[in-house]
């Protein structure tokens, strides 16, 4: 079996960390508002470092995130055919001790909400560039320019400045949703 690995934020799950940024700056910003892959970089320096503080001890973003839709059930699906991998970074440079609370809160949303995955294939991580996998579902481009022979960047705001020429380049394919990963990993492979 080939070995899939599979990001967790904006990729499986979405939308926690704007409830946590609005609640903090009672705003009500919305994702097309942030184009930035930190959604807390609409704020100054002096802003973002308390509402870290805030953040780290008052919120577990996993309460709030809705799941990217159909991905829970294709991944189920591909975990036939696929050795599947749930890698997550949770290391924050800039709050290196406190950070560690995020790998709890990751590891339990991935247990309860996807029971099919092998907790020992739960990758809790602060460097993902060293984790060798056949394919890669990722939408930080930066996490699929490495090894790969099938790598998927799931379509986000954030990563729409990246051209065709851009990701060709890294042999990265833009996918817009779950139903297209599906197509790709289970229709146009060899697995079927
Ligand atoms: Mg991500």
């Amino acid at each position: 079996m080939k070995k899939l690995m599979i990001d967790l934020d904006e990729t499986i799950c979405e939308g926690g960390y704007l409830e946590a940024v609005n609640a903090y700056l009672k705003t009500n910003y919305q994702y097309e508002d942030i184009p930035h892959y930190y959604v807390e970089d609409v704020m100054n320096e002096e802003e973002k470092e308390k509402f870290l503080d805030y953040f780290y001890q008052n919120v577990n973003i996993y309460q709030n995130v809705q799941v990217v839709p159909k991905a829970l059930e294709v991944i189920e699906e591909l975990a036939k055919y696929y050795e599947v991998y749930i890698v997550t970074a949770f290391v924050d440079k800039r709050r290196v001790k406190e950070s560690s609370i995020m790998a709890k809160y990751k590891y339990e949303w991935i247990i309860q909400n996807m029971p099919y995955i092998d907790p020992k294939k739960i990758i809790l991580t602060g460097s993902k560039d060293v984790i060798m996998c056949d394919i890669k579902i990722d939408d930080k481009v930066a996490n699929l320019k490495g090894y790969g022979e099938v790598k998927l960047l799931m379509d986000q705001l954030h990563n729409r400045k990246y051209s065709l020429e851009e990701l060709e380049r890294f042999h990265i394919r833009r996918v817009y949703d779950w139903e297209q990963v599906r197509s790709i990993l289970v229709k146009e492979s060899e697995v079927q």
